[in-house]
């Protein structure tokens, strides 16, 4: 049996992945610090003898007992606001987690992918951006510590490589989507959704001109599998390019939920980037993958989820528990 170890796998995309691997019959490590997970999203995991769970900050030394085939690094607070809020960690988990997982990665003779971002494009003087673009950051901006961390972890993670040897895989990964986003981590998507669930306007920052592409998770997590599989070690796009302005999302928001509720206008954030698309060529021809969900339907599926959460969690009233699970 092949054994992963996934960090962040409390977070949104880590607990899709952990139940991924679990379910193509991987041994699974789970690892986090949670500062932004919740155990919640791995609950039904726990009961499971091949799924193990470690409370830990992976920015101190990381030791894993037994062998190890594959690290899959996703662990980094990965909105906006946690930037603002917890600016160091973010800093930290990038450049020393990532060191500390190399290091392990290599002691174990493991193959390592990192989850790397499509803001090491920052905003973005090439549309659509492919891999070859080396970005236009803000190294001092609000945004630099998230921006530069991740470029730095795509650094150290190719030294590891060319210098040691190490199989390395750096997934960019634009705007995903789905069940699980933390509801109150500001990213756009639980923002507008929470606010028409608590009958409350959406909030467009700025004119609402500025473009995202938003990729659902379910097509994220295969196009992560693929990468690790593949031979390839430099930066590969895994998004979808369908491509929309955030007011016109907020119009579909606001169908989607059937609420009559208005839009709002605010300030737009420092550095915020004016438009993004990943270029997917590459993942197409090395991976043979594309996205599969369209956003009528994953907005369908995600809206379902956020619907089921209870009143307290709606209105950000949910605390988190440890008593129930076993954590080491
Ligand atoms: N945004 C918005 N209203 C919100 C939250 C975000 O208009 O309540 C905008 C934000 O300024 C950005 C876009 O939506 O232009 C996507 O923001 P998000 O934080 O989800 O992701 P990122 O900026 O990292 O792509």
């Amino acid at each position: 049996m092949k054994k992963v170890l996934i960090t962040g796998a409390a977070g949104f995309l880590g607990s899709h992945l952990c139940d991924r691997f679990f379910k193509d019959g991987y041994h699974v490590i789970g690892m986090d610090n949670l500062i932004t997970g919740n155990l919640k999203n791995i609950e039904p995991l726990f009961k499971e003898e091949h799924f193990e769970f470690y409370h830990h900050d992976i920015s101190k030394y990381v030791s894993v007992l037994g062998e190890l085939d594959y690290i899959l690094h996703f662990a980094s607070p990965a909105s906006p606001i946690d930037y603002l809020k917890i600016p160091i960690q973010t800093l930290k988990v990038g450049s020393l987690g990532t060191h500390n997982l190399l290091g392990l990665a290599k002691a174990k003779g493991a193959r390592m992918l990192i989850a790397s971002t499509s803001e090491v494009y920052g905003d973005p003087n090439v549309h659509p951006q492919s891999e070859d673009y080396w970005g236009n950051v803000n190294p001092v901006g609000p945004r630099g510590v998230y921006d530069e961390a991740k470029r730095f972890q795509e650094a150290i993670t190719m030294a590891y490589h060319r210098y040691h040897g190490l199989e390395t895989r750096i997934a960019r990964i634009f705007n995903t989507y789905g069940p699980r986003m933390r509801l109150n981590d500001g990213r756009v998507l639980p923002a507008f959704i929470g606010q028409a669930l608590r009958g409350e306007d959406l909030t467009i920052f700025g004119d609402g001109s500025q473009t995202r592409s938003f990729c659902y998770v379910d097509d994220l997590v295969e196009g992560i599998v693929r990468l690790l599989h593949s031979d390839h070690a430099a930066p590969v796009n895994i998004g979808n390019p369908d491509e929309i302005s955030i007011s016109d999302f907020a119009e579909e928001i606001i169908k989607l939920t059937g609420t009559d509720q208005k839009v709002m206008y605010q300030d737009l954030p420092t550095d915020d980037p004016k438009q993004r698309q990943p270029d997917i060529r590459k993942a197409i021809e090395l991976l043979n993958w594309k996205p599969q969900v369209d956003r009528a339907e994953g907005l369908k599926r995600t809206y379902a989820y956020f619907k089921s959460l209870s009143q307290d969690e709606l209105h950000h009233k949910e605390h988190q528990t440890f008593e129930k699970y076993i954590v080491r």
